[in-house]
């Protein structure tokens, strides 16, 4: 297992049973102490409360942030809703209080009537699909709570410097902060690569036969399950399990692909890899719609998704057409090298010779 997973999987097994976690922003960036919100209890809200700066939030998806009609605190700022305490709380400041609004926050059974407004507790309104949909700490949060298999909902706050009070603790700070404490360190990339990783990234869609130039080829399309790219992958031949399977990933371009421009490689690389293909009998395009504008060289400028992104687009592709083997078909080195250290990382076994 990657060291990185090690960490996601033991801040995980820390929130489960109801502990504290380090979640950082980077190597440089802040850090939050965060627990699952059904997990609060007065002595770890005494605990966040003391190592943080004391402005401990609720971050809750929006469909509860709704349920529980907690709106926005002005238009300017949609994320962090109007203050709260659960009645029967004494003045809501205290760790126990606290506690109990966090709780109550995250239980299914509380009602929008169960709390006064405004409070103490600050939720936030966080993006049910996590870190996947947004890089926040709040989607970091929930994701943590949600694959710890508490509720999906959490409790976090900064940490504070301990050598420069005035200032929140930041990078090799907060590293030092949790071996101290004995607690986890997780950051919100780590738990991308890790969802990326574990998640099934795509869904099936349509399938069909396809007569081209180059021969029948089975189509399947494939939808992108957060960012709704829709991706189409050729299959020319049959593919055997266990015998490596030619594979080119193109990566649309309209003008080269559609127009046969010449001011680009695209479509004379398509098309020759279709050609090879079609002249083996064997192989698999994975031609990849990111999402957004299409792609155009020479006419539209685009940001392409960085090639580890893609890559896992196309291991996921991959597993679900059951092809675990693959070898590289490509005249364009240096973006299939890349790709295909990519895909190999996910598992796929690669074999580098040109097919
Ligand atoms: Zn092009």
């Amino acid at each position: 297992m990657k060291t990185t997973d090690v960490r996601v999987c033991r801040a995980i097994t820390a929130v489960a049973n109801g502990q504290p976690v380090v979640l950082s922003n980077g190597s440089e960036g802040d850090g939050y102490l965060v627990c699952a919100a059904d997990a609060a209890t007065p002595g770890l809200l005494a605990f966040m409360v003391r190592h943080s700066s004391g402005y401990v939030r609720a971050a809750l998806p929006v469909s509860e942030c709704e349920r529980l009609n907690l709106p926005p605190m002005s238009h300017r700022d949609t994320a962090h809703c109007v203050s709260v305490d659960v009645r029967g709380t004494g003045t809501g400041i205290s760790a126990r209080d606290r506690a109990r609004t966090i709780a109550a926050l995250a239980s299914a059974d509380s009602v929008a009537t169960d709390f006064h407004r405004p409070g103490h507790v600050l939720p936030v309104r966080a993006d049910g699909e996590g870190v996947l949909a947004c890089q926040e700490p709040a989607e970091a949060a929930i994701d943590l709570a949600r694959m710890a298999g508490r509720g999906q909902a959490a409790a976090l706050a900064e940490i504070v410097s301990r050598r420069r009070p005035t200032q929140i603790a930041r990078g090799t700070e907060l590293v030092e902060f949790a071996v101290e404490h004995g607690l986890p360190v997780v950051s919100i990339g780590e738990l991308v690569a890790y969802r990326r990783r574990t998640e099934p990234q795509v869904v099936r869609l349509a399938e069909a036969i396809l007569p081209t130039w180059a021969g029948d080829s089975r189509v399947i399309g494939f939808r992108d399950v957060h960012d709704g790219g829709e991706h189409l992958v050729a299959i020319v031949g049959t593919v055997d399990a266990g015998v490596p399977v030619p594979l080119h990933v193109h990566v649309e371009c309209l003008t080269g692909d559609v127009f046969g421009s010449k001011a680009c490689r695209c479509g004379g690389e398509l098309n020759g890899a279709l050609a090879r293909m079609s002249a083996q009998g064997s192989g698999v395009v994975v031609y990849l719609r990111p999402s957004g504008p299409p792609r155009a060289c020479g006419l539209l400028t685009s940001n392409d998704a960085p090639a580890d992104t893609m890559s896992e687009t196309v291991a996921w592709i991959l597993r679900d057409l059951g092809v675990y083997a693959i070898k590289l078909s490509e005249d364009a080195p240096g973006f299939g090298l890349v790709m295909f250290g990519g895909i190999r990382e996910q598992g796929i076994s690669t074999l580098a010779a040109a097919g």
